[in-house]
């Protein structure tokens, strides 16, 4: 099957091909672990979620690498202001990442490294831009890639270098930096004890840590070779990050660092990017306590297309709330369906998973993908009605391997319901019977916030996951 992308180097979508088709080669940039992530953070890796089972579903094989930042400005600052060791600051932050990646069904990639654990190749690559003359050590302790011994610099963001030069600094010491200005960027950072307590490592250029940008090209460098089939991050990251990236690890090993680069649109809210400095943000954790899952989150994270900004708000997380509960329905409807009719759907469901194939391979087409999906329950839906279906398990059958792409869809509804909830459902009943309408209020909100809602049955009301 062909498949495309869009190309954010080249500006189009085009034809996608890894080097080896047993082991596409992916490099996301992972998080900073300063902080819990929050769901703008969480939009992007759902989307690389979605790119990753997508080559698997198409029979390729994949080798990823998520790395995590523990060690930056904001780790740094973070940990010296609090008196704790850099280890101890990001541990909770570490273990808060993954717990928040199963909870959102993201398949679990086969390399996390810890950028701490990759110091000495970092220095190792720095040593080498040394040598080749692209980079420098002007005394301050700290070392910088020199932007202009690389000619292509800018080339990933259609950068006018000539035009943004002016009024820019010489060179920048910090790993986050103003998007307007080009300029020289750090490699090595020297060492300053008040503003970095105890984090330094030792160096041939004195006491200091890697620059932010160096962490990923030595990683992706030691994990999957120079060259790798796909990077990826938001679209924030392509300038300056992913930019310095292209130009570290191509002046160090003279090969194309990248074949091809996607990058996924913000998830905003009114209007402006959901970001930890503005303040405007909700960790997973916030939407779990207000009584959402995380396979909601994850459909709604999902159901937009990458290159669409995705506007975040309660009723769209509502909306993919109901859009589970139809497919759950669904699901039900098939797994309790006790007819064997006349409408053989085999060959119409073979079409249909073609389809849903190849609206992936068009670049993630995840709209069309889901058109499918529904359309497929109204149609099974109506033949259900007329007791026409021959068989609810081949149905079943092609939503299972559906679901190793979309990872949201239910199938094992028994469910377990402590006895404190049923009880609460009891009571629930007897304050409605008795008009006691604010303890039925408090009632269905303590059984909701355990992960229950109530539906209305001919046999009164029961419990069901959602
Ligand atoms: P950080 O931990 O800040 O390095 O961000 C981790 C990832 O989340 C990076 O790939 C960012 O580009 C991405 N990201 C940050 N904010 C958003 C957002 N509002 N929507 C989508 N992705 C984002
Ligand atoms: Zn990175």
């Amino acid at each position: 099957m062909n498949i495309s992308f869009y190309h954010t180097a080249l500006r189009s979508k085009v034809p996608f091909k890894p080097a080896d088709a047993k082991r596409v080669k992916i490099y996301t940039c992972g998080p900073t672990v300063y902080h819990f992530a929050h769901i703008g953070n969480f939009r992007t890796y759902v989307f690389e979620d979605l790119l990753r089972r997508t080559l698997k579903y198409l029979g390729y094989g994949v080798e990823q690498v998520m790395n995590i930042t523990d060690v930056d400005d904001k780790t740094i600052r973070e940990s010296v202001a609090k008196g704790v060791t850099l280890d101890e600051y990001v541990e909770p932050y570490t273990k808060a990442f993954f717990a928040d990646l199963k909870e959102l069904g993201i398949e679990d990639v086969e390399h996390n490294p810890k950028a701490t654990d990759y110091i000495p190749q970092m220095i190792e690559m720095i040593e080498k831009l040394i040598v080749k003359g692209v980079a420098y050590a002007p005394g301050d302790g700290s070392v910088y890639f020199s932007i202009s011994k690389f000619p292509t610099y800018g080339a990933l963001s259609n950068l006018k270098l000539d035009e943004l030069k002016e009024g820019g600094s010489d060179r920048i010491n910090s790993d986050e930096y103003d998007k307007e200005t080009v300029s020289d960027f750090v490699l090595w950072k020297g060492y300053d004890e008040t503003r970095d307590g105890k984090v330094f490592w030792e160096s041939p250029w004195g006491k200091g840590r890697p620059g932010w940008h160096l962490e990923c090209s030595a990683m992706a460098n030691s994990l999957l070779g120079e060259t790798i089939d796909i990077h990826c991050g938001a679209v924030d990251n392509i300038f300056p990050h992913h930019e310095n990236e292209i130009a570290q690890s191509e002046a160090c090993n003279g090969h194309p660092f990248v074949r091809h680069w996607l990058h996924s649109e913000h998830l905003i809210v009114d209007g402006k990017k959901m970001s930890k400095s503005l303040g405007n943000f909700y960790t997973l954790r916030d939407l779990l306590n207000k009584g959402y899952h995380g396979r909601e989150v994850r459909y709604l994270l999902l159901s937009v297309h990458y290159k669409t900004q995705l506007n975040f708000t309660m009723e769209g997380l509502e909306a993919a709330r109901h859009a589970l509960q139809r497919i759950d329905d669904f699901v039900q409807r098939l797994q309790g369906y006790p007819h064997e009719g006349q409408k053989d759907l085999t060959a119409h469901l073979e079409e249909v998973d073609k389809q849903f194939k190849q609206a992936l391979a068009d670049d993630l087409g995840i709209s069309q993908a889901l058109s499918l999906l529904f359309d497929l329950i109204r149609e099974v839906n109506s033949l259900i009605d007329s007791e026409q279906l021959k068989s609810a398990r081949a149905v079943l059958k092609l939503l299972k391997s559906w679901n190793s792409i979309l990872n949201f869809i239910h199938f094992d509804f028994s469910i377990d319901i402590p006895d404190e909830i049923q009880q609460a459902l009891i009571d629930r009943n007897s304050a409605r019977a008795r008009k006691d309408w604010q303890e039925a209020d408090r009632l269905r909100d303590l059984i909701k916030n355990a992960g229950f809602v109530i539906e209305d049955s001919p046999t009164g009301p029961i419990l069901k996951k959602h």
